[in-house]
């Protein structure tokens, strides 16, 4: 078990991230196409929603872990959101800025004092990215985000839906320990990183 935790990171960080400063965020990933979408979410943000999209700014990176599952994370103090490749590859641009406004939510809750994770500071977020996806974002959108709040998103379980997306207790504890020492490495500069302008 040890081995598998030990080693399966140091394979994930042998390919070298591209880093891009977006709107004063750092944008980190292994694939440059990440980057590129979250540059779109972040203009079509800023195109819909002033007020919102100041709040998105007060993240200072996001960084794209190149895990396997749906499962992403904020790290409120750092300011920092943490995602996965295929949140970015499947959702729409506008479901991409509605999880940015969620998250922004999180950081501005935390400065707030609001900082017990749960169904407080779940419900607000999932107020305010209701609101911007009633704005600009389909039916679907709003029922998919609906249907996710009544799962409980932020407790992990072990049900089959909630395995197959990487939100059940075994893979949220070990996503957050990679998480953790992904983080460290980004903080500590320990991750190599490629600066490229989009
Ligand atoms: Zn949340």
């Amino acid at each position: 078990m040890k081995k598998i935790a030990k080693n399966k990171p140091l394979k994930l960080y042998r390919k070298p991230f591209y880093k891009s400063v977006v709107f004063g965020i750092n944008i980190v990933s292994q694939n440059r196409k990440h980057i590129n979408r979250i540059r779109e979410a972040l203009l079509l943000l800023k195109n819909t929603d002033r007020r919102l999209f100041s709040k998105v700014l007060c993240l200072k990176a996001i960084l794209i872990y190149p895990g396997k599952d749906e499962y992403g994370a904020v790290f409120e103090k750092e300011r920092i959101y943490v995602d996965q490749p295929e949140t970015v590859e499947k959702a729409s641009l506008v479901w991409l800025a509605s999880s940015l406004v969620h998250e922004a939510w999180h950081i501005d809750q935390y400065k707030r004092g609001i900082r017990k994770y749960g169904i407080k500071t779940e419900k607000g977020a999932y107020l305010v990215q209701r609101r911007f996806l009633s704005k600009v974002g389909s039916k679907e959108d709003i029922k998919w985000l609906d249907k996710m709040y009544k799962l409980q998103w932020w407790e992990s379980e072990s049900t089959a839906f909630k395995k197959d997306i990487g939100y059940d207790d075994k893979s949220v504890d070990k996503t957050w320990l990679e998480f953790w020492n992904f983080l460290g490495r980004y903080k500590t500069k320990k991750l190599r990183l490629i600066d490229i302008n989009l």
